[in-house]
Order: structure tokens, then sequence, then C-alpha cells
């Protein structure tokens, strides 16, 4: 299986040249898509250890949680933003799925973060269906390989909100942030310590959201992870 999974990628790189997605370096590993030279270059925020750490004190009184952890800075220009982007825009889903590998290796080292499902901020459904993956839910299986946990989807589930939301104006639309996402299958959590795993926190409002969906389930405790955190 290793080597016809190796076959492939030999020959996916007939089409898709191997280089890092943030140098260009050809000069990394065959099942990696960043270079280590870039690797080390990506600004840890050292999150994972410390209670009361930046990213907790944001959502600090909105939700009840665990704990919080954001494991890169994102700055603007930066080598992270440019990863993020290429994972949104241009599809290397591969790129998910090594940062969400460097994240639960970080979740792993602190062991404040005990969890016994992932479960990925949901996109909404039309933009699935243009971008064809949730970006959450390939960072979520990145830790999921890390941590050795179930990816746990359709608990937690995005409305199909129509249009006419888009005419609301901006803070309106904030407000109605809860109304954008909902619980189905509310069993399928129940009494779990839950993990909440998306790309980046700017002001909390989606985690939040999404957070007090999944302590509102009995039994269940919250604990969250974004690869990043916005610095702009
Ligand atoms: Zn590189």
């Amino acid at each position: 299986m290793q080597a016809l999974t190796t076959l492939g990628v030999a020959i996916g790189q007939l089409f898709y040249p191997h280089v890092c997605a943030g140098c260009g370096s050809d000069k990394l590993e065959l099942d990696s898509s960043i270079c280590w030279y870039c690797l080390d270059e990506l600004p840890a925020t050292g999150f994972a250890d410390q209670h009361d750490n930046p990213a907790e004190k944001i959502l600090w009184g909105r939700v009840p949680f665990n704990a919080v952890q954001s494991g890169f800075y994102l700055n603007r220009d930066s080598l992270m933003e440019q990863l993020i982007y290429q994972l949104k825009y241009k599809n290397r889903q591969e790129i998910g799925i090594q940062l969400g590998r460097l994240l639960g290796a970080q979740l792993k080292k602190s062991g404040r973060f005990e969890a016994e499902a992932l479960v990925p901020v949901p996109l909404h459904p039309k933009k699935l269906r243009q971008r064809g993956f949730n970006q959450a839910a390939t960072i979520a299986e990145g830790m999921a390989q890390e941590l050795n946990l179930p990816v746990t989807q359709h608990v937690l589930v995005r409305k199909n909100v129509s249009n006419s939301q888009t005419r609301l104006g901006r803070l309106a639309r904030w407000e109605n942030s809860y109304a954008n996402f909902g619980i189905e299958q509310a069993h399928r959590l129940r009494n779990k310590r839950v993990l909440l795993v998306d790309d980046v926190l700017t002001t909390g409002a989606t985690l939040e959201s999404c957070g007090q969906l999944l302590a509102g389930i009995s039994g269940v405790t919250v604990s969250m992870a974004t690869v990043c955190i916005s610095s702009v």
C-alpha cells in the first residue's frame, strides 16, 4: 500500500512538480509540502502550554471552554498568509493536512487538550460547492493523524441561510451569526470532550457561536484550536 501511495505521489509529480509551497525549493520530503527551512520560519505562538493565553483571552466570558490554542501568528504578507491562501484558494489541501499535523503535535506536547472528537467549523454550503472542500475539515484530518482522534462532521452544521441576509448590514450579519449554525444528531457527541477546529482566529465570533452550540449538548466540554491567530 505504501509502495502504491509512493507511486501515486511520483506520478502526481509528473504533472505537478513537488516544490515547497513557501519558497519553491525542490529540497523537501516526499510527504511534505513545506520545506524544513520554511517550517523553521513559521512563527509559533507557544500558547498551547500557557493558561490564559491571548487566544483564550479573546474568548473569555463569551463561551465556556477548557483551553484554546492558536498555533502560529498570521502576519500580513507573511509565509503563513501565503500558505493559508494556497490552501483556501488554490486547492492545496495537502498544506491543510500538514498544518493540521503541526497543530496536532503542539496540542499533544502540551497535554492540556485531552479530547475524544475533532469537530471542524463547517463551511457554508454554497462556499463548499464552490471550493469543493472545507479547509477546517482538512486541517482536522491532519490533526487526527497526529492525535489519533475521529473527526466528527455533520453534527455542528451550517445552515443554508437565504440570500436576503447579504442585504443586511455588517453588524446585523454579525449578530445573526448564531443563526447560521445549528446542531443535528446531538447524540453523536453527547458526554464527549470536543475539540473545535478552525483555520484562523480573528474576532472569535465563529468560535463563540459554534462553541456555545457544542457546549449546549448534554455532557459536552469544549476546547478549541486554530492554526493561526490573526494579528491584523
Ligand atoms: Zn520552503
